[in-house]
């Protein structure tokens, strides 16, 4: 097993673990990038990004994931393709192992993993993903203006992805499971009260329909009363949850129930020292490119003060 000591250890390469290193990097501070197992992370699965500010005529998802990664490298991160495999954040410097065989002994930890959004499954799905298919609404949505869609779920993120496409969309079929939505009563009413937002109660997905142009409709069935239904529409969204991609530091970080890592308000800390979360893996709320991208800055400065700390306190004890 081979070992080696960095100072600035970055796990995932998404905005925000880019922009650690970039940020990192700049700092003289040498980081080494972990790209796990998707690199360059969920914006790889985007065509168009047109809410990233700086791009005015938008930019590719990967193309974009690429640039950074340039940047990255640029002034100096080494940028590596492995996954981390398992962790030991008891002992000092942090252990992290990468392909269940190189030993990383890390001063400090910047945890950026992302999450991954939850999908139905189904293999027409995977058919039509970035043709129509969809989990995220704020960044698609706009390509279906003026057209029908569907979203899935009946969650916050359901409920809120439903009346955001409202205002583009000519139609929004609302696909609820059961017959009820687990959503806040206020943004249930905000579904309820948008003329355009159709409710399918009781209702899954038998089958995403499509042709070589992308999506053209959604079969549905009640689970009631068996009936079946096809829905013309051109937009496909899934709203059913995210999973944070933490599970490997379970054992010392500090999660909310879901696994999304808790922060210091304000920071990038999480309850070990010298390890910090930035992006998707400690945000459930804003979730943007954007949004990780800001917190990917802040954890390199707070690994940067971190480790600055530590040296002026080795130079005390050594007098
Ligand atoms: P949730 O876990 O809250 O909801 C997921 C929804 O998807 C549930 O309604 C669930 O149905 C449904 N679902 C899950 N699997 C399937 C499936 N296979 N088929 C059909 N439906 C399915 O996730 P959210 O992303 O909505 O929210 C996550 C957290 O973030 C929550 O705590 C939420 O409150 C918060 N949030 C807050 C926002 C805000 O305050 N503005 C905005 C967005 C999220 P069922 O109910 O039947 O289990």
């Amino acid at each position: 097993m081979a070992k080696e000591e960095v100072k600035v250890l970055i796990i995932g390469s998404g905005p925000a673990g880019y922009t650690a290193a970039i940020y990192a990097a700049r700092a003289g501070l040498k980081p080494v990038l972990y790209t796990g197992g998707q690199p360059g992370g969920q914006l790889t699965t985007t065509n168009d990004v047109e809410n990233f500010p700086g791009y005015p005529n938008g930019i590719n998802g990967s193309e974009m994931m690429i640039d950074l990664q340039k940047q990255a490298e640029r002034f100096g991160t080494q940028v590596r393709y492995g996954l981390v495999t398992s962790v030991d954040f008891n002992c000092y410097p942090h252990k992290v192992v990468v392909d269940e065989k190189d030993e990383i002994h890390a001063e400090s930890v910047i945890i950026s993993t992302g999450a991954t959004a939850k999908y139905l499954g189904l293999p027409s799905e995977d058919k039509y993903a970035n043709r129509g298919v969809s989990a995220c609404a704020v960044c698609d949505g706009y390509f279906y203006r003026g057209k029908a869609v569907a979203v899935v779920g009946a969650g916050d993120s359901a409920a809120e992805e439903a009346t955001y496409l409202a205002n583009l969309c000519t139609k929004v079929h609302l696909i609820v499971r059961r017959s009820e939505m687990r959503a806040s009563k206020i943004m249930q009413k905000r579904v309820m009260n948008t003329a355009n937002i159709e409710i399918h109660w009781d209702t899954e997905t038998e089958e995403v329909l499509g042709d070589d142009n992308g999506v053209t409709g959604v079969r549905i069935v009640n689970n009631k009363t068996g009936e079946k239904k096809v829905l013309p529409l051109e937009g496909f969204f899934l709203a059913i949850g995210h999973k944070p991609n933490t599970d490997i530091f379970k054992e010392y970080i500090e999660m909310d129930e879901t696994g999304y890592i808790k922060v210091q308000p304000g920071s990038t800390k999480t309850n070990v020292a010298g390890v910090f979360a930035v992006g998707d893996a400690a945000d459930k709320v804003y979730r943007q490119a954007i949004t990780a991208a800001g917190t990917g800055c802040m954890g390199a400065l707070d690994a940067e003060k971190f480790l600055v700390a530590r040296e002026m306190e080795r130079a005390l004890v050594n007098g």
